[in-house]
């Protein structure tokens, strides 16, 4: 009896005593985050003075030279890999004014990797694209673009979101415009589809026609907020003018008022350049070859400065290899830091470090991921690796309650074939998470859009974050075992009726946008 109890003291002061170690790293972790936080200024150099991230840009590779000099003055050793090339173009002024029947400069801007007008711009009348019975009527019409700008995007009747509509319509009134809108995103592509193109090659076919530009509208369902992709000419410029704006172009072109433009959008065609992932590292001192990586795309579009996507999970990382730093120098394992390039264009860095470190995939104890805004933590999957719970939950349990109460877990979870960078490690086996966060509106507000700026930062959840990203980094490096990668047997997909696949490795494109 007494022996027992002994032996159970001893245990549970043991457990204590680790207890504590561990806990002045964490409780150090957890005050200098909050009381010396870098990540105000942090954001305010990536976002505000380098600006986006669009792959093949000098801002990307500023970005990248910007982060190795951050990391070497907190003694952390860092260096830009070069993996591939890229079309290297930089945006310059966008200005677009209606000149006629009246003077308004309007908002928006022009498309990622547009020719460009020049600095005297272009000055042309806007029509729209016409209604067609057939594609030899539309190739008649076609004879009708030449010097002129021509829209491209469907028209929206309503600028205000279906929560506004929600909140402040009678449900007849919001129910009628929903039924009217359908209707016409319908005949829009009806139509679309008569002209014998399709809404992405028609670009090209009024480009060959001699059109002076190509104005379109991506709304992003969002009070002004529009997406901002890849332009498709070749030779003249692609603007994208937000709803409220392109709306009124709409009306006014249907009301034959022939409104007139002048859009400048220079640019300037770069040639080629190199294309890189950020990699940083606190060597491991007891298991050097095995890994805990932290992991976040580094690109961005280019219609905002990329603040939440990926501007926040970056700093996230960046933030949490400060902290490992300052108070984990030694960790036991390698702790790793992949700032990725060219996410946006297909995963391409992540893809093409994986592939490019074959024997370091095998020793992988853990990436984290994050890559969906500036939302504190609340989701977090086994992404089908069957015993995940064991070592998430242990990790999970050393981060303070106020953090992981927040966060949802699904275990075993399934494997996440695409999305963002966690799925080009998944598709090699290496247990790989993603630490998903709160929406803010990401989809509509910020994600791609014109919108996704600085003032769109949550500091209080990103700050939270990098405290739960340094636990689970730290807890991931200190544990005693190797996590198992073991995946579950997938299920039977429904639509299909056929046993689901585990992903496969894709190789990265690296020699992107050059034709
Ligand atoms: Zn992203």
């Amino acid at each position: 009896m007494k022996k027992i109890l002994l032996g159970a003291f001893l245990t549970c002061s043991m457990l204590i005593a680790t207890a504590q170690e561990k806990n002045a790293v964490i409780e150090n972790i957890i005050k200098e985050a909050n009381e010396n936080s870098q990540l105000e200024v942090l954001g305010h150099q990536l976002m505000d003075v380098i600006g986006p991230r669009l792959v093949g840009t000098p801002q990307m590779r500023q970005a990248h030279d910007w982060a190795v000099d951050t990391y070497a003055k907190w003694g952390i050793p860092a260096e830009n890999q070069q993996y591939g090339e890229w079309k290297a173009w930089e945006r310059g002024i966008t200005h677009i004014d209606m000149i006629s029947p009246r003077v308004q400069s309007l908002a928006g801007t022009q498309l990622s990797w547009s020719p460009s007008t020049g600095p005297k711009g272009v000055t042309a009348e806007v029509i729209n694209l016409p209604t067609v019975k057939d594609s030899l009527d539309f190739r008649n019409w076609l004879k009708n673009v030449k010097g002129k700008f021509v829209m491209v995007s469907e028209y929206q009747i309503t600028g205000r979101p279906d929560y506004n509509w929600e909140e402040f319509a009678t449900p007849e009134s919001f129910e009628k415009m929903k039924k009217e809108r359908d209707s016409l995103t319908k005949e829009f592509y009806a139509n679309m589809r008569r002209t014998g193109y399709t809404a992405r090659n028609i670009h090209e076919a009024l480009e060959s026609a001699g059109a002076a530009g190509i104005v379109s509208s991506y709304w992003s369902k969002g009070f002004g907020a529009n997406k901002i992709f890849a332009s498709r000419t070749k030779k003249i410029p692609t603007v994208d003018i937000q709803l409220e704006d392109y709306g009124m172009l709409y009306r006014l072109v249907e009301s034959g008022q022939k409104p007139k433009l002048k859009i400048v959008a220079e640019s300037k065609d770069l040639g080629v350049a190199p294309t890189f992932n950020t990699v940083a590292q606190i060597k491991g001192s007891e298991k050097p070859d095995e890994y805990v990586i932290l992991s976040a795309h580094f690109d961005s579009w280019d219609g905002g400065t990329g603040a939440t996507d990926n501007g926040t999970g970056t700093l996230v990382m960046m933030e949490a290899m400060r902290l490992l730093k300052k108070f984990y120098p030694n960790p036991k394992r390698t702790i790793l830091v992949g700032h990725w390039g060219s996410e946006e264009q297909g995963l391409n860095g992540s893809r093409a470090f994986v592939e490019d470190h074959p024997e370091m995939m095998k020793n992988i104890q853990a990436v984290f991921n994050q890559d969906n805004g500036t939302g504190r933590v609340v989701n977090l999957s086994g992404a089908g690796y069957l015993h995940a719970y064991d070592y998430l939950t242990r990790w999970l349990a050393a981060a303070p309650k106020d953090i992981t109460k927040h966060i949802k877990t699904d275990f075993p979870g399934s494997p996440s074939g695409g999305g963002s960078d966690n799925a080009s490690f998944i598709a090699v086996g290496a247990p790989s998470f993603n630490l998903s966060a709160l929406n803010w509106s990401y989809w509509n507000y910020t994600w791609h859009t014109n919108l996704d700026t600085y003032d769109k930062i949550v500091f209080d959840d990103v700050r939270s974050n990098a405290i739960l990203t340094a636990i689970l980094a730290y807890m991931a490096s200190e544990d005693d075992v190797k996590t198992s990668n073991e995946k579950i047997i997938l299920p039977v997909s429904e639509r299909t009726g056929k046993q689901l696949e585990w992903p496969t490795h894709r190789s990265p494109e690296r020699k992107g946008g050059l034709d």
